[in-house]
């Protein structure tokens, strides 16, 4: 066995980080996807580098109509756009495969000149009977060089006869010649350093007489062209390192230095994360709604679902990656300081959707309250002719118990409109006998107050109810059931302030006379 080492040793953190995202529009943007655009630009971003994206479009079969525009909202929805892309900075473009299909033959043929590939010309009837024959003796058919000599490729044929079937514009396909008998020494900055037996690999097609190149051939070209440093992607990639290395030294290229993603998995932990786990649990797995150009069905987003930017990163990051400490709260900049690939897992990463839903409870707090107000007054048109500055203060009176802009108007409506019914519950909880005399003399006391601010409020009945010397729940209990309806919401006292003097009297006056 030969022993070939083939990772570069050359630090390749000296030179430029220059990484990119590789999506294939096939779809909407999975949130695993998601995740690997984030950690190439926080990789970026950390290094000074550059992110970019580059639309790997070879197979028109699998291309999805609007999918690239999708890809690139919800990039910028996240708050992670690229540097370097399809319409921005197109120093090394186009950076859409599609665009740049005339560049990959000269480099197919390249490897055929250098004894690194071959043209085959086996039917894929021929390729199927040979599988079957396999299978039906137990065994697996490769296509290397155990039997490539006995197949129809330009090793077995001689010159001659290779050169009629081309000239005869027979269908073909190029394949890299996989070596005999030699171990790869591979190395990933996340998985550390990888053996591989070229006796297992098979003779990947690099290039179809159709004129496209094979995602193979197309990604080390380009990742080379575009001079990437590292290429950061997700596990289900890394069958596929040992060929792309091979085809850098094939080459005579530099490689880039590789790390693989951990996978994302179902929330109960075993499997990868799919749609559907989402659709049965309840949850999105896409960043932004998608719509189905020709279904017309509707994934539902992140976005729409009422989801922070801010949130969805934080907890993204954390989907295979730890700082090694407590802290959980990142900044889109702190985690730009702390991240390192080496603390990347080398384990699936578990996908819990009530995780995000306690970073999106988190992020609200530190939202503007004027901001969700405004948000929050579009989607409920009860508020349309209300103040947004009086919706502000409402907001930041409740959000404290919100983790959706959608949960604001349950938590305060009671600021907008008197209630409309009373929680049985809470009356029977809160009504004695004693309580519409309480009531009553309670109003002249809020009537007395001239100056109504919360302090004035608080003084005045405080005072009163030390004076009864009564229990301060026999006061506040029915006064909130009054108020909010139910035994819920703020402090009363912020509450009567902000619906003013008429208003909480009406409304105790009201449940006086319903109660
Ligand atoms: N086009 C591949 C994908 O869809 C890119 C894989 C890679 O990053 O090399 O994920």
């Amino acid at each position: 066995m030969l022993i070939v080492s083939l990772h570069s040793n050359l630090q390749n953190m000296t030179k430029n980080v220059r990484v990119r995202f590789a999506p294939s529009p096939t779809g909407p943007l999975h949130i695993g996807g998601v995740r690997t655009a984030l950690f190439n630009y926080l990789f970026a971003k950390k290094h000074q580098g550059t992110f970019i994206l580059r639309i790997e479009d070879t197979d028109q079969n699998r291309y999805v109509e609007g999918a690239e525009q999708y890809i690139i909202d919800s990039l910028n929805w996240c708050g992670i756009p690229f540097d370097e892309g399809p319409g921005k900075n197109e120093k090394f473009g186009p950076y859409r495969q599609s665009e740049r299909k005339h560049l990959y033959k000269k480099y197919a043929e390249q490897l055929i000149a250098s004894g690194n590939a071959y043209y085959a010309f086996d039917t894929a009837d021929v390729l199927d009977f040979h599988r079957k024959d396999h299978e039906e003796k137990g065994k697996t058919f490769i296509y290397n060089w155990h039997n490539r000599l006995k197949l129809s490729n330009s090793l077995s044929l001689s010159a001659s006869e290779t050169k009629a079937k081309l000239d005869a514009g027979e269908d073909y396909v190029i394949r890299f010649k996989s070596p005999q008998d030699e171990i790869l020494y591979l190395k990933d900055i996340i998985r550390g350093d990888i053996q591989i037996d070229t006796n297992i690999l098979d003779d990947k097609v690099l290039f179809k007489s159709d004129g496209m190149p094979t995602y193979h051939l197309a990604n080390i070209v380009d990742d080379h062209l575009m001079e990437i440093s590292h290429v950061i992607r997700g596990e289900e990639w890394l069958p596929s390192l040992a060929l792309h290395y091979q085809l850098y030294k094939a080459f005579g290229w530099q490689a880039p230095e590789f790390a693989h993603l951990p996978l994302i998995l179902k929330p109960t932990g075993s499997g990868k994360l799919s749609k559907r786990d989402g659709d049965k649990l309840g949850f999105p797995v896409f960043p932004l709604q998608w719509e189905d150009p020709k279904t017309h069905d509707i994934s539902r987003g992140y976005k729409e679902d009422g989801y922070f930017p801010e949130a969805m990163i934080n907890f993204l990051a954390f989907l295979g990656w730890n700082p090694g400490t407590e802290q959980e709260i990142f900044s889109l900049d702190a985690l730009i300081s702390v991240f390192d690939l080496e603390r990347v897992n080398k384990s699936g990463a578990r996908f819990d959707p009530e995780k995000i839903k306690w970073f999106n409870h988190h992020y609200m707090q530190k939202q503007n309250d004027l901001d969700l107000a405004e948000t929050f007054m579009s989607e409920y048109n009860q508020l349309t002719d209300i103040d947004v500055h009086y919706v502000a203060l409402v907001v930041g009176l409740v959000k404290e118990r919100a983790t959706f802009i959608s949960d604001l108007w349950d938590l305060s409506f009671y600021f907008f409109q008197a209630p409309k019914a009373y929680d049985e519950k809470a009356m029977q909880k809160a009504f004695n006998g004693e309580t519409p005399e309480l009531m009553i003399e309670l109003v002249t006391i809020i009537q007395r107050v001239s100056d109504f601010t919360v302090a004035n409020l608080q003084t005045d009945i405080k005072a009163w109810i030390t004076n009864k010397n009564i229990g301060f729940g026999k006061v506040m209990m029915p006064l909130r059931l009054a108020l909010v309806g139910s035994l819920q919401g703020p402090d009363l006292f912020e509450i009567m302030f902000m619906i003013g003097k008429i208003e909480t009297v009406e409304r105790i006056e009201r449940a006086i006379g319903v109660l």
